[in-house]
């Protein structure tokens, strides 16, 4: 079933091949539950979701004035109406407004029948009972309309749809208390090496602290998954066989990290062909080639490389399109903006590079990115640094400054000018 790294050519799977083979291995969950509209940001729904109501409930009142019937406008004349009642925001008018008559009302008062038009009370002259309008007085406005936004038994969010905190305003606003959603996807997460030191223990010579579990910890932190930290598992094949055979009973997914790659402790590979499948190892990406992808059993596995910035890139590149793919949300894109480079960057062609970059913007809105500096994919202080990957195509050969280049920001913040 290993089918790049060609063990002839060398060739490696382009990410899109990759992920082409990741879409056609994954199945999304089906199971659904039901939760509190309060607990539903970040979950994946399984049932559209339709209005009950027209949203506005009723016609109503935009601004504070006077509501009266376009019927009374004198073209190109003012035109005086008589009071005939207040309507309230919440305390509707619930008398009919007759021919030469207006209301008294304020933003979101509910309004009568013959009321189409709002006028601000700050173009109005009032006099006791009366009220004078000038010429320019226009018809239908300042008013919003019932079932404006959203009409009765239309839609308000559609089934596959991942939440976000506009769409429980939205669902808020018409009511709906609860929504049946998809059920959390069980994800794994482990650190393999020899060399690794949990914090909190003094490090010692020729090791390092564990930094991939922090990253995949607050990258995998999202409504949709319940996550287990799995800790590190020495450079043992044995232990690893074990730990993995018995994760794949109990999770939908396995993220590694470390050993994916050839040297004579990377048993990744290995192992998973011995318990399960690999469906492909070796990417055309930079940071990030040794990635192996696959199943044990029921359970998808991803195998990432050890250094935390390759880490990073595959993750969100790779696993995190499957993840969201099993929960059954539906797909989305990184968006990708077009920057100056204003800085020469190096690269040879054969892979797809993400190059961290800071990213800024001038007062015109043109966008410029400069590399943050050393590229090692082990170097998480220029990470810290960055704002956004600067995206360079397998077949590029290098940038100079002044060239424009695709950037995928990751921070939607720059450092503020001063
Ligand atoms: P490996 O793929 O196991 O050969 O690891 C590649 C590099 O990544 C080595 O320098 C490892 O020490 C480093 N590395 C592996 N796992 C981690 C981790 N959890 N945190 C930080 N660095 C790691
Ligand atoms: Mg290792």
């Amino acid at each position: 079933m290993i089918d790049i790294c060609n063990p002839k050519t060398g060739e490696l799977l382009s990410v899109s091949g990759a992920l082409q083979k990741i879409q056609a291995a994954i199945r999304a969950v089906e199971e659904a539950e039901i939760v509190e509209l309060k607990n539903a940001a970040g979950r994946v729904l399984s049932k559209s979701v339709y209005s009950p109501i027209n949203i506005p409930y009723d016609k109503n009142a935009a601004m504070d004035g006077y509501a009266f019937s376009s019927a009374d406008i004198i073209h190109e004349h003012s035109f005086t109406l008589k009071l005939s009642g207040t309507s309230w925001a919440g305390y509707p008018f619930t008398g009919e407004l007759h021919k030469g008559q207006c209301l008294r009302v304020f933003t979101g008062a509910a309004l009568p029948v013959q009321a189409d038009s709002v006028v601000m009370q700050e173009h109005v002259r009032t006099d006791g009972q009366y009220v004078h309008f000038s010429a320019q007085t226009s018809a239908h406005q300042h008013i919003r309309k019932a079932g404006e936004d959203v009409q009765q038994g239309g839609l308000l969010c559609a089934d596959s749809k991942k939440l976000t905190v506009y769409d429980l305003g939205l669902l808020a606003s018409a009511g709906i208390q609860e929504v049946t959603v998809k059920r959390k996807i069980n994800i794994a997460f482990l650190s393999t090496g020899d060399e690794l030191t949990p914090l909190g223990q003094a490090l010692e010579s020729g090791k390092i602290y564990d930094s991939n579990r922090y990253l995949l910890n607050e990258f995998l932190r999202d409504a949709s998954y319940e996550v287990t930290d799995l800790g590190i598992i020495a450079d043992n094949k044995q232990l690893l066989q074990e730990k993995l055979m018995k994760a794949a009973n109990q999770f939908d997914v396995i993220i590694t990290t470390g050993g994916a790659s050839v040297g004579d402790a990377d048993y990744i590979q290995e192992v998973l062909a011995s318990c399960g499948r690999i469906s492909f190892w070796k990417l055309a990406i930079k940071p990030g080639k040794p990635l192996a992808f696959g199943r044990i059993g029921d359970c998808h596995f991803f195998g990432l490389p050890g250094n935390p910035v390759s880490v990073i890139v595959t993750f969100q590149q790779i696993v995190a399109p499957a993840l969201r793919q099993l929960s059954g949300a539906l797909a989305t894109q990184p968006l990708r903006l077009k920057a100056i480079c204003t800085t020469n960057l190096k690269k040879s062609p054969g892979r797809l590079e993400f190059q961290r970059g800071i990213l800024a913007q001038n007062e015109n809105g043109d966008f410029f990115v400069a590399s943050s500096g050393d590229q090692g994919s082990n170097l998480l202080g220029s990470m810290s640094r960055s704002n956004c990957f600067i995206v360079l195509p397998a077949q590029c050969g290098g940038v100079r400054a002044g060239d424009t280049v695709l950037v995928e920001p990751f921070l939607l913040e720059m450092p503020a000018s001063t």
